[in-house]
């Protein structure tokens, strides 16, 4: 049997998968089957709906729409409908449906990844086309997350595609129809399928007639197998892409501290750069700290390693500055109590130092100094202070340096007893990151001074 447009009836349509071609969303993919044509962004939320926060997991959820002119009579009712149309909605549900079952909600984290599939024309198979580009999109997406270290595990299980296949008039089965094939056909079927041969959809429906059992057995054979070359099809797009971060859109975080580095990613994320670490450059010779002070010690990192790499470098110091004790630690805290920088060691020499020290005098703060350096501009200099004062026990597991001996002003707890969100919100190193998250973007786009 041959088709009207001359195809076999296993034979797919010209496959096309272009990858990356939005600029803000995470992932994205333009898809043909044919002459059907559509276009999936998959954009990374940091939060969950209310009913999941809280959960430690995340969400994978389709949007789906078909732009007025993608037929041949110009169609208000996909778009212009919006959130009323059942059709519509239930294709939403079978795209969410169909890329949660290959994703690890929980090592996605409390994350929300919004698919958007825009089917740009619409020649037969438009959902099939959706579905397989919602999963491209959705994989770039969280290739881009694991790069930037934001996730450290892949929480996609495995590849994911589907395919329309259909009876037309005379009983032919037949795959990926176009739009002649699928207003004549007599039965269709949706199959999405993932890459170890397990089927996640089968929605198949009599159009002008009933089917029998073999009629679905032979449409199920034929779509496994065509999801098959579909899957090796994304495979190969997905190997095309180039994953090198391109230097214009990154920033290097002077840290080999991978902690601190995640911190400084989401925010950098958020407008469209990637991050690297000094890890990165291990060639990099260590930036001696022989300044006198914070803002001395975080420049000399950052602007030194900028000129050498020609990058904006974004660079931190920290540390806790005791009034009793004249502002010691302060830019010596990682090495108060000598140079193998024990967190223990230095804890006990700041209490030995404040034994006959009254609690009323035992005044602290943490400071954090942030600098961002570009070759070319001047840098871009935040800070912040943390006020407390320096208990007499130490108390508490979490955090780390002087952590389980600083009593943040209006608290009973030590830091190492707040949760790391609630210590990340208050601390002199929270407040400095919401300050430079105000600034950088404008800053870093700014052209450099003359
Ligand atoms: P640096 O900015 O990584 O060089 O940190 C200097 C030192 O200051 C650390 O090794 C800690 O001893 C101390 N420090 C800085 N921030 C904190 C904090 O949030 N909690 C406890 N100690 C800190």
């Amino acid at each position: 049997m041959i088709r009207h447009d001359g195809r076999n009836p296993q034979t797919l349509r010209p496959l096309s998968i272009e990858t990356n071609v939005y600029k803000y969303p995470e992932g994205s993919a333009v898809v043909s089957f044919g002459d059907t044509v559509v276009v999936c962004g998959a954009t990374v939320q940091d939060e969950v709906p209310a009913q999941l926060k809280g959960k430690g997991q995340g969400i994978v959820s389709g949007e789906y729409r078909m732009l007025p002119r993608a037929t041949h009579t110009r169609q208000c009712q996909s778009s212009g409908e919006g959130e009323a149309s059942g059709y519509r909605w239930s294709i939403q549900q079978l795209i969410t449906r169909s890329l949660s079952k290959v994703v690890d909600l929980k090592k996605l984290g409390e994350r929300h990844i919004i698919v958007d599939c825009d089917v740009l024309q619409a020649d037969g198979s438009a959902v099939a086309a959706s579905i397989t580009g919602a999963f491209v999109a959705l994989r770039l997406a969280v290739d881009k997350l694991l790069a930037q270290n934001i996730l450290l595990q892949d929480p996609i299980k495995e590849h994911l595609a589907a395919i329309r296949v259909g009876i037309l008039a005379g009983g032919a089965c037949v795959v990926d129809l176009d739009d002649e094939e699928s207003n004549a056909s007599e039965a269709g079927l949706n199959l999405v399928m993932t890459e170890s041969g397990r089927f996640v959809e089968i929605q198949a429906s009599g159009e002008e007639t009933t089917f029998s059992g073999e009629d679905l057995n032979e449409m199920i054979l034929y779509g496994k197998s065509a999801i098959e070359s579909v899957i090796a099809f994304q495979k190969e797009a997905l190997l095309e892409v180039d994953h090198a971060p391109s230097p214009e859109k990154t920033v290097v975080i002077a840290t080999g501290n991978l902690g601190k580095a995640k911190e400084f990613a989401a925010m950098f994320a958020k407008g469209g750069y990637e991050i690297q670490t000094l890890k990165d450059f291990p060639e990099l010779a260590e930036v001696a700290e022989t300044g006198k002070t914070f803002e001395e010690n975080a420049r000399l990192k950052a602007e030194t390693i900028a000129q050498i790499l020609k990058r904006p470098v974004l660079a931190d110091d920290s540390g806790l500055v005791v009034d009793a004790l004249a502002g010691l630690p302060g830019i010596f805290s990682a090495r108060f109590a000598g140079p193998q920088k024990s967190d223990a060691a230095n804890n006990a020499k700041l209490l030995y130092e404040l034994t006959d020290v009254p609690d009323e005098k035992r005044t602290a703060r943490f400071h954090c100094t942030l600098v961002f350096a570009a070759p070319g501009k001047e840098s871009l200099v935040v800070e912040a202070d943390w006020p407390g004062h320096i208990g007499r026990i130490p108390r508490g597991e979490h955090g780390f340096g002087y952590d389980p001996l600083f009593v943040p002003l209006g608290s009973d707890k030590t830091s190492a007893e707040l949760l790391p969100a609630e210590k990340n919100h208050l601390s002199h190193r929270g407040q400095a990151l919401a300050k430079l998250q105000a600034q950088w973007q404008q800053w870093l786009e700014d052209a450099p001074k003359a």
